[in-house]
């Protein structure tokens, strides 16, 4: 028996969450929830703790 092992990580933003570029420094505050992640200079931005 073989179990599908594809599991698909869903990502989110929540309104108000900040993110951070960590190679330009750009920050971006989420106006409005939705799917997905932000990307700056070609890789996903950090959520700043807060
Ligand atoms: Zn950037």
């Amino acid at each position: 028996m073989k179990a599908a092992l594809f599991e698909q990580v869903h990502q989110m933003t929540k309104v108000d969450e900040v993110y951070e570029c960590e190679i330009c420094g750009n920050k971006v505050k989420v106006m409005e929830s939705g799917d997905g992640t932000l990307v700056c200079c070609g890789q996903d931005m950090v959520k700043v703790t807060g």
